[in-house]
């Protein structure tokens, strides 16, 4: 008889990792290169050094190296909030009458409230040891933008976070916690920036968006002396960053001889889904394990779902390096709806090339479901989660009761990416049931696809 599984996996000191575990090391066929716009060649680090931090950009185009130390002056960041508690949903299970066992990894016990501290902290670390003094840096829903503020506090750099127009509106205590941690924070689009002030100028009213306020980042990183710029999520070596999470979940279930049958992850630029399912799916690739992967994305913003693979721009204002991916445009609007951090119009490029290669799945919803999952999820588990966190819930949930229907035992693993203290705006709308769900319609996602680049690398 196994022991009783307890509802927190624990991890001594001793048990914690010491590497990030790079998944492209063990890809057979490997993610499509990054090529630079102007000749349509692969980058190299010298085309990147100008916009991001030396470190990240030879972790970016590392597809070698399988395991890269986390130096100590992150590691020592790390310890003051993780290992993140990893949670066997016993009163989820209950509540379903499932007789699948449910676990989610939750990132949100830190004052960011998400996984991207993780990020966050390893990036502003290496812009101290290379002697930089100010990031820049775009933020969706304010997650990134809050662990960007946290993180620059703790190594000492100075920040400025353009932020999506739209979220700073409906989130201002996400913003005043960014100044709070001492950031510098514009509305996005602004006049300080030509990128701005040309969709400006197309479009006064517009909403905002990732790629647009990437935009703005990386035209004043350019031109700041000692600056850089910092991304969130989307790039490899931000994925690198975050498989601190599934590096934690894999030791911990292991210790338990727990191995999943389904992972799911939501995905907004696939960087918290892919930290958490970088250790499983280098087994599954080495074929030694038939977990199934899933990507759970809003109907809203459906780039797996119904995207294109397609050399795309990562940002509104096409300045940046060409990255083959599931993409919806860059010139794609997604809809106010309230999982800001899921509104971007692409997928990290390994990712997108798992998709593409049939190893990992995707699935979409809309809020008005997504907010149902959170609901039910909130009331037996006790977390608030994060509306984009809810994505991945309502999966999970569908698969538990996938599993009532047909008696099978499967073990789930969800990311919970976040809590949702700062999304009552959202909640409120549920409860008062003004909450209405968009999908775009085929001619709205045509006119995206129309915005990627005409290269030969896009013909069929
Ligand atoms: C940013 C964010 C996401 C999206 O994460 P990606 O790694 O870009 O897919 C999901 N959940 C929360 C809580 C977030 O803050």
């Amino acid at each position: 008889m196994t022991k009783k599984i307890p509802t927190r996996l624990y991890l001594s000191e001793d048990e914690r990792p010491r590497y990030w575990y790079n998944l492209r090391a063990d890809m057979r066929d490997k993610p499509d290169p990054i090529l630079h716009p102007g000749t349509l060649k692969p980058v190299s680090a010298a085309d990147l050094e100008g916009v991001f931090c030396k470190e990240c950009v030879k972790q970016e185009l590392d597809d070698t190296t399988r395991l890269i130390p986390i130096p100590g002056g992150i590691r020592e960041f790390y310890e003051a909030y993780r290992p993140a508690p990893l949670i066997r949903a016993y009163f989820l299970e209950k509540a379903l009458e499932t007789p699948a066992e449910i676990y989610y990894k939750h990132e949100g016990t830190n004052t960011s409230g998400s996984h991207k501290l993780n990020s966050a902290a390893a990036q502003a670390f290496y812009a101290r040891e290379e002697g930089l003094t100010s990031l820049t840096t775009e933020t969706g829903a304010g997650q990134w933008g809050t662990a960007m503020a946290m993180a620059s506090a703790f190594y000492n750099i100075k920040l400025t976070v353009y932020m999506v127009k739209i979220s700073s509106e409906q989130k201002p205590y996400r913003k005043a916690l960014i100044e709070t941690y001492g950031a510098n924070l514009i509305p996005s689009p602004s006049n300080t920036t030509e990128a701005g002030r040309k969709i400006l100028d197309a479009d006064p009213g517009t909403v905002g968006s990732l790629g647009c306020a990437i935009s703005e980042a990386i035209e004043t990183a350019v031109k700041t002396g000692k600056c850089r710029y910092v991304l969130g999520s989307v790039l490899n070596h931000v994925l690198l960053h975050q498989s601190i999470i599934g590096q934690e979940t894999k030791i911990a279930l292991d210790k338990y001889n727990v191995t999943p049958d389904i992972i799911i992850g939501c995905a907004g630029g696939g960087s918290n889904l892919g930290g958490l399912i970088a250790p499983f799916m280098g087994e599954k690739l080495a074929g030694k394990s038939r977990t199934r992967f899933i990507a759970v994305e809003p109907a809203s913003c459906p780039s797996f779902t119904r995207g294109r693979y397609a050399y795309d721009f990562g940002d509104t204002g096409k300045t940046t390096p060409l990255i083959k991916m599931f993409t919806l445009g860059s010139g794609f609007m997604p809809s106010a709806n309230h999982a800001g951090g899921l509104r971007y119009h692409g997928m990290n490029s390994t990712l997108s090339k798992l998709y593409k290669d049939g190893f990992l799945e995707a699935v979409s919803y809309v809020q008005s479901d997504v907010f149902d999952a959170a609901v039910q999820f909130a009331k037996v588990e006790g977390i608030l989660p994060a509306p984009e966190s809810s994505h991945a819930i309502k999966a999970a949930i569908d698969q538990a009761l996938e599993c009532k229907r047909t008696g099978e035992k499967k073990i789930i693993l969800f990311g919970l990416t976040g809590t949702g203290y700062f999304d009552m705006t959202a909640y409120m709308a549920y409860n008062a049931k003004t909450m209405t769900d968009y999908i775009p319609s085929d001619a709205d996602l045509e006119r995206g696809f129309a915005t990627l680049p005409d290269i030969p690398q896009n013909k069929p």
